[in-house]
């Protein structure tokens, strides 16, 4: 009840705020049961209308799987919209990366994270019904539970998705500017493949710890010019590594991985790979650190 999540969280107070977003503040919170829980809390008067916020609820109540983000309650109350979600101790995947939650990933754990939250994907495109495109795939949404398993949070952007092979058109371009795939820029044209690139740019990011965008230069480009230069096996690279897995000694498959990325932002939907297509090629390198 609305009453229980303002204890849980000492009343809404800054000492239990764990980040803002695009949806409003969040906080951090402990249920009568003992849970541990991330709650996201819009006051009315912001963007989001309660329409919306209906059409979230329906999804995520639906979905469940080991990589996703679960839904744990809601509450509509006293003008307020609050979204409840399991919470997540580890922070997210940009935290990692920028060195700032103090979890170190190595070469495998990368790779885990990218098969994980590419398994969370293929849930939500071919398992979960509807079908749902996330659209706002990135390194902030995706966070690290207390095992170190990645799961996919956020879907205050998704919608219901159509038949992935006929994407609707909509009328306005969602996402967070350095993943938005461009042919869905262009077209508005939005399928599952708009996931995979932004998934690809989230695989480039664990490569090379980079942000999408910097200094006005864009990851796949820098990659694509890093690669033209390889005379040998990923010598070009090297310099667009992420020096925390630059002088590891095993980084096995890491040539195939940067290839997969690169499938992912091609230009061209049709080029990139299914989410489920991309899971079976991160098993395999996986099978190989082994
Ligand atoms: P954005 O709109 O930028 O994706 P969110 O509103 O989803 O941001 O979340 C803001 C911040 O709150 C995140 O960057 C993260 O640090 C934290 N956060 C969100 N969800 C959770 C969760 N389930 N568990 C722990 N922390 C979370």
């Amino acid at each position: 009840s609305y009453d229980e999540l303002k204890k849980s969280t000492n009343n809404f107070s800054e000492k239990n705020e764990i980040g803002s977003g695009g949806y409003g503040k969040v906080y951090r919170g402990m249920l009568p049961s003992g849970l541990f829980v991330a709650i996201k809390r819009s006051q009315q008067g912001s963007k989001q209308g309660g329409h919306e916020f209906k059409t979230e609820i329906e999804l995520l109540s639906r979905v469940h799987h080991k990589n996703l983000v679960g839904l744990v309650g809601f509450c509509f109350e006293q003008g307020e919209q609050i979204l409840v979600y399991e919470f997540m101790p580890n922070g997210t995947l940009r935290e990692s990366l920028s060195g700032k939650s103090g979890i170190y990933l190595d070469w495998k754990m990368r790779l885990r994270a990218a098969l994980g939250s590419a398994r969370g994907l293929t849930y939500l495109h071919e398992l979960a019904i509807p079908p749902i495109i996330h659209r706002d795939i990135n390194t902030r949404n995706i966070l690290l539970d207390e095992n170190l398993t990645p799961r996919v949070a956020d879907f205050g952007l998704s919608k219901l998705g159509s038949d992935s092979s006929n994407g609707h058109v909509s009328t306005q371009v969602k996402g967070t500017p350095g993943y938005i795939d461009p042919e869905y820029y262009m077209t508005q044209k939005l399928t599952n493949k708009s996931d995979v690139y932004s998934f690809g740019v989230v695989m480039l990011e664990l490569v090379t710890a980079k942000l999408p965008i910097e200094k006005g230069k864009h990851i796949v480009h820098e990659v694509r010019m890093a690669m033209d230069k390889n005379d040998e096996e990923c010598y070009g690279l090297g310099n667009m590594m992420d020096p925390a897995i630059r002088n590891a000694a095993n980084l096995v498959g890491f040539v195939r991985f940067v290839d997969l990325a690169m499938q992912c932002v091609e230009e061209s939907a049709a080029d990139r790979p299914t989410m489920s297509e991309l899971v079976k090629e991160l098993e395999t390198i996986i099978l190989q650190n082994d």
